[in-house]
């Protein structure tokens, strides 16, 4: 597995139950975001309703599910948790459905990956409070309608544009979660530091929090690694320099990019010179799927201004050739 893969690790479960924000106070960044949400959140308790549905999407790792646990604390309310591809047919999202709580939260991770039938059964509940199944089959077959508590929807995916536009439509609130800057992902370690109990040196925490991709469930992972190191090399605290051989070790490089995010640039470079090349080609050459490249490694890679998303295919960009240490060939060298 990659080190910084923003995906969620086996031992991550565990530690993040302790270090999860779980107010919005405690949730770092998103400024806009926060704020927006403290006001609708506010007023949905004053008026005494269910607070409207939540899409979230977004990079993984960047707090997605913190959100959708938090805005259930702060509603007061129970949070149900699944995943569009749990639930395969009409049937698991009815039973989900019908065991709601007025106002409780359902939180649906992946949400662009529920079949359309299951999708179908979501448009009415979700506008309407309404349940809308044929149970049987063939003659026997027969619609029931239910009516369901108000309650809120809390989407996540990884991309708006892969949801289809009638269930983005019926989404009341909309947010797209940005990559965290380096003072927010220091906030990030220095908190989780502090209730892990690991002595550390805010030069310490700023080195971890600027290589961590913009992501504080990478932050948070380096954080645990850099602590290993500190506790075997060195009296356990982690300052500048302990960090520093640390994530030199780790191979996370002065970017914080892995040696996959340099396998990309590299094979754009090396091998395609430098773009466009096709995102097929260019999973087809690094043996990666093509969804692991746009979700997971493109995203950080694009906002960095290393790499660019043409027409024509991706592009390696001046700053890609700098920090791979290579001299683009132009063709009027040649
Ligand atoms: P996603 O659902 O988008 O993949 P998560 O919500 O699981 O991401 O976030 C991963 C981890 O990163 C969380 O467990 C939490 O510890 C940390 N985290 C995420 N967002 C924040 C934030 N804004 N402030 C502090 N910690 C955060």
């Amino acid at each position: 597995d990659r080190l910084i893969s923003p995906a969620e690790q086996g031992e991550d479960a565990a530690i993040d139950r302790a270090i999860r924000p779980r107010r919005l106070a405690d949730y770092v960044g998103q400024q806009a975001m926060r704020e927006q949400l403290e006001i609708f959140i506010h007023a949905a308790r004053a008026r005494g309703e269910a607070l409207d549905h939540v899409l979230l999407f977004g990079p993984p790792g960047l707090g997605k599910t913190t959100l959708a646990h938090i805005i259930a604390a702060e509603m007061g309310v129970n949070l149900r948790q699944t995943s569009g591809p749990v639930l395969e047919r009409p049937g698991d999202l009815a039973a989900l459905l019908t065991n709601l709580e007025p106002h409780d939260l359902l939180f649906v991770d992946e949400i662009h990956r529920l079949s359309p039938v299951v999708e179908e059964v979501l448009y009415p509940a979700m506008e309407d409070y309404q349940l809308d199944i044929m149970i049987g089959e063939g003659p026997a077959a027969r619609s029931i309608k239910l009516d369901l508590p108000p309650f809120t929807l809390v989407g996540a995916t990884t991309r708006a544009g892969l949801l289809t536009s009638p269930l983005r439509d019926r989404f009341g609130i909309v947010h797209r979660l940005e990559f965290y800057s380096t003072e927010e992902l220091t906030a990030i370690v220095r908190r989780a530091a502090v209730i892990l109990g690991v002595p550390s040196e805010p030069e310490g925490a700023h080195e971890i929090g600027r290589r961590a991709r913009g992501t504080p469930r990478i932050a948070n992972r380096l954080l645990r690694r850099v602590r290993d190191y500190a506790q075997v090399k060195s009296d356990g605290c982690i300052t500048l320099a302990v960090a520093q051989a640390a994530l030199a070790l780790l191979k996370v490089d002065d970017q914080g990019f892995d040696e996959m995010d340099r396998r990309l640039l590299g094979a754009i470079v090396d091998k395609f010179g430098g773009g466009p090349v096709g995102l097929d080609t260019l999973a087809a050459a690094l043996g990666e799927e093509r969804g692991t490249i746009e979700d997971v490694l493109e995203p950080f890679l694009i906002q960095q201004g290393f790499l660019m998303r043409t027409p024509r295919g991706r592009m390696a960009t001046p700053h890609a050739y700098r920090h791979l240490g290579v001299v683009p060939v132009r063709a009027d060298d040649l």
